[in-house]
């Protein structure tokens, strides 16, 4: 049974553009509840290990920088489905592709200043959970 649990993070584009309430307004109609929530700007060592499945890839120092660039926003959501309707609430990775009303489709700059993480399985929610929130702070799960 999929879990009701994901994480998401508001990347430094759309934090630093002010756009922080907006997203959380739009996350909340659409069902999702916060569970844990904190504002961080993060070292290069935690983005480049949070990111770390992307290391080989092109875009990796550009990611870490990016991700590095200001303050973010992590947060643990809770809806019935969570890891899948959040996928579906953020739209495609390039806000080109996105879908009409998904968070990239209105607040993304392109396909790597697109606005908002959310974890892409169950198994990655709950490690990337854990990466930014500690034991003592779950009211989830
Ligand atoms: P996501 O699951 O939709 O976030 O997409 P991926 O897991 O494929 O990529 C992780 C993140 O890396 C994306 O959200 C972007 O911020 C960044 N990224 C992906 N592709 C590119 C790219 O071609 N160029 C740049 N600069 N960043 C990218």
């Amino acid at each position: 049974m999929a879990g009701n649990t994901t994480l998401t993070i508001i990347k430094p584009d759309a934090f630093g553009a002010g756009k922080a309430g907006k997203i959380v307004a739009l996350l909340e109609e659409k069902g999702f509840t916060i569970k844990a929530a904190r504002v961080m700007q993060l070292t290069k060592a935690q983005a480049g290990e949070f990111y770390a499945i992307h290391r080989e890839r092109p875009f990796y120092a550009e990611l870490v920088q990016f991700m590095t660039s200001g303050p973010c926003m992590p947060m643990v959501l809770e809806k019935a489905s969570a890891v899948s309707a959040l996928r579906d609430a953020i739209g495609a990775t390039d806000p080109a592709e996105a879908a009409a009303g998904t968070v990239r489709k209105l607040y993304a700059e392109s396909k790597g200043r697109n606005a908002i993480h959310a974890s892409d399985s169950d198994e990655n929610a709950q490690r990337e959970a854990r990466f930014f929130f500690a034991e003592t702070e779950l009211l989830w799960g």
